[in-house]
């Protein structure tokens, strides 16, 4: 179902109106996760006056360690909704659970399954029959053909609306947070019809790659990034050191409008 080859053309992807895909290269910005409704207002301000079109932060927040901050579930859902009704940005943000599938569709506009449950059948089925499109990073620990196998299984629950993300993989290096696996994006978009679009942020784990992962992202033909941005990231309950602040948002945002996207 999501195989090049038995679609040919390569697939748009709409989200509360915003199209990704080829011919776009889509802005997602917004916090890691949503802290308070003031954090979260003031990241989607940010985001919107640097020209994103759609707003993410994470309310079911996936922690390495069980004592971090694990998002602040129907409350932050709630204030993603708010938001959305202050800017009129769509949400895109992440369901961890299958039995929280119903509810995380309910306030999104988009769900987002975090590379953690990359191979999550359960949950990849239950987002599949959701009725709303499925953003799906790519396991951290997954080659590109479990990522689609992935995809795959959402689309044959009947939803085909689904955008790859690339969020970088686990390699040897430490230097970064992940290894940004740009030759991912050409590799899917070659053998899948869906939109692939790029995580600077998570990948590099650091605000000064993010620039430059995303120079790499547009010249490769991504199809959007999408990106940590937070008003206050030292305070930060979730991945400050890779959060860009206003300035740098914006830098970033006119670099996605001056490099055209390749075709
Ligand atoms: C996120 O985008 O909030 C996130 C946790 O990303 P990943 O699943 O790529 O680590």
């Amino acid at each position: 179902l999501v195989s090049r080859e038995n679609h040919g053309e390569r697939t748009v992807v709409r989200v509360g109106g915003v199209p990704i895909g080829p011919g776009t290269m889509t802005l997602i910005a917004g916090p890691c996760a949503v802290e308070t409704p003031e954090q979260t207002l003031q990241a989607a301000q940010m985001a919107k006056a640097a020209g994103a079109t759609l707003l993410r932060g994470g309310a079911f927040k996936p922690r390495t360690s069980p004592y971090a901050f694990q998002g602040l579930g129907e409350a932050g859902l709630k204030i993603l909704a708010d938001v959305r009704e202050e800017t009129g940005m769509p949400v895109v943000t992440e369901v961890v659970d299958a039995g929280d599938v119903e509810l995380v569709a309910s306030y999104a506009d988009m769900l987002q399954i975090g590379t953690r449950n990359a191979q999550n059948f359960a949950l990849l089925q239950a987002a599949g029959e959701a009725g709303k499109p499925v953003m799906l990073k790519r396991g951290m620990n997954g080659t590109i053909e479990e990522w689609l196998m992935a995809a795959e299984y959402v689309a044959q629950r009947g939803n085909l609306d689904i955008v790859l993300c690339e969020r970088g993989i686990r390699t040897f290096e430490k230097a970064t947070r992940n290894t940004l696996d740009i030759s991912a994006v050409p590799v899917a978009q070659r053998l899948s019809h869906l939109p692939v679009i790029v995580d600077p942020s998570h990948s590099g784990g650091s605000r000064d790659l993010v620039l430059p992962l995303t120079r790499a992202a547009i010249a490769i033909g991504a199809d959007g990034v999408i990106i940590d941005v937070h008003p206050h990231p030292e305070t930060a309950l979730c991945d400050g050191p890779q959060a860009l602040v206003d300035g740098d948002l914006r830098e970033l945002a006119k670099v996605v409008r001056d490099l055209p996207p390749m075709v």
